[in-house]
């Protein structure tokens, strides 16, 4: 191991070397707001007026002018005459003079020579034309200033940004109702090896059903991108090359799975060299060790090992960060966080481990994690029981219970 370890690649190391040559892919297209959910902003968007537009008050109460305090700095109440009121979209019309209030509610507009609000709870109103300010409240309190959250000319989201629900929110405060987003990637998978059918064909002596291709459709699904299911190829070296091919003229990313181990098929990685330029890495994590990486004409390929784990988790480290990058998005590795495991996690020194976990909360609030089951990457039991990879680093053998760990959370990996 540690001869050929010199042949292998870190986690790391490839990560890098997939994403710093990485350019986001040309084309945008304008959208309506809603449509631009999870899409990545081609332009920078710039606030044209300020938010809130106009002074308005966080409360139910009433408000004065912040001199009626400074005139009395020693009182224990105010009492205001109350001329008028002040509701969300119907505002005070009038000018308040010294000694007057008026009613305001929350998200109403604090006129312009008021700027203080007292909450109705530190009030009484002993008539209908009169507030007593029991508690008096500090010069300016309860109210939200214009331009608190964006000011004019400001740049609020930048170019890169994947929108969340609070970005339209965000877009609809300022009235915008298109942008301006990357195009959609067009993705094209396969999965190769001739004991691979297709759901719905009889499965004969040594089959077994394709599976991987179902990962890779929800793992694409969730980027948004376009699919190209090109189904199962034969380990067949015409039916391999017209494959590539064709995908390559389609599709901005191709993805395969199987086909890239040592021992397979020498025609897969004649055909990759003879139509693109390929690497071949080995890669010092476990589930996952080959991976293909480089491009077909104008696609980028990447040729994953065929153990389905080994899909799930080289795509989470390696394609999920590329295609976030061609999307054009800024922030695309894997979020980790600590936690504290709950059970000894058996490990070798030498690769990286992504041993699938269960992670939890404890009473105290504190992230454990547990071994999700049975670690050999053809086993998906584990897998669809995890919800995170437990990240051990390579040199580090065996861990026992109660030391933290790296963790990935799934969720974590998508967004
Ligand atoms: P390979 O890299 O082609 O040697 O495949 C490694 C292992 O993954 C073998 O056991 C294959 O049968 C299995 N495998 C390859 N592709 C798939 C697939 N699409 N679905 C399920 N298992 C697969
Ligand atoms: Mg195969």
């Amino acid at each position: 191991m540690s001869q050929n370890n010199k042949q292998f690649l870190s986690v790391s190391d490839v990560q890098k070397k997939i994403i710093s040559d990485i350019k986001a892919i040309d084309g945008t297209e304008q959208i309506d707001l809603r449509q631009a959910l999870n899409r990545v902003l081609a332009q920078d968007i710039v606030a044209t007026f300020d938010t809130p537009p106009c002074d308005n008050s966080a409360m139910d109460g009433y408000a004065f002018s912040s001199n009626e305090i400074s005139n009395n700095p020693d009182a224990q109440s105010l009492t205001l005459k109350l001329v008028g009121q002040s509701f969300a979209g119907h505002p005070y019309e009038g000018n308040l003079s010294s000694g007057e209030a008026i009613r305001i509610m929350t998200g109403a507009k604090v006129p312009d020579n008021a700027d203080t609000v007292v909450m109705q709870e530190h009030t009484e109103t002993p008539n209908d034309s009169t507030v007593t300010i029991t508690t008096i409240p500090k010069p300016l309190a309860n109210v939200r200033k214009a331009g608190d959250d964006l000011t004019t000319g400001e740049i609020f989201l930048q170019q890169g940004k994947k929108l969340s629900p609070t970005d339209l929110a965000f877009l609809a405060t300022q009235g915008i109702a298109e942008v301006r987003v990357s195009r959609k990637l067009r993705v094209a998978f396969f999965s190769t090896g001739d004991e691979l059918r297709s759901i719905g064909e009889p499965l004969g002596d040594g089959d077994i059903y394709d599976s991987n291709r179902y990962s890779l459709y929800g793992l694409l699904k969730n980027l948004d991108v376009e699919l190209l299911d090109m189904g199962v190829i034969p380990d067949d070296r015409n039916a391999i090359e017209a494959a590539f091919s064709s995908a390559s003229k389609l599709a901005d990313a191709i993805i395969t799975s199987g086909g890239v181990s040592v021992g397979d098929a020498d025609f897969v990685k004649e055909t990759l060299e003879k139509i693109g330029q390929i690497n071949f890495w080995k890669i010092a994590m476990k589930p996952g060790k080959p991976l293909a990486f480089g491009t077909i004409g104008n696609s980028l390929f990447f040729g994953l090992p065929g153990n389905p784990v080994a899909v799930i988790a080289t795509f989470y480290q390696f394609v999920q960060p590329a295609l976030k990058r061609m999307k054009g998005q800024t922030i695309v590795l894997p979020l980790t966080v600590k936690a504290k495991t709950t059970e000894r996690l058996k490990k070798r020194p030498g690769r990286t481990d992504f041993q699938r976990g269960i992670m939890e909360q404890s009473d105290i609030g504190e992230l454990t994690v547990r071994n999700a089951g049975t670690q050999a990457s053809h086993v998906l039991t584990a897998m669809s029981r995890a919800n995170c990879f437990i990240v051990i680093p390579a040199e580090s053998g065996t861990i026992e219970a109660g030391e933290r760990v790296d963790v990935q959370p799934f969720e974590g990996l998508i967004s």
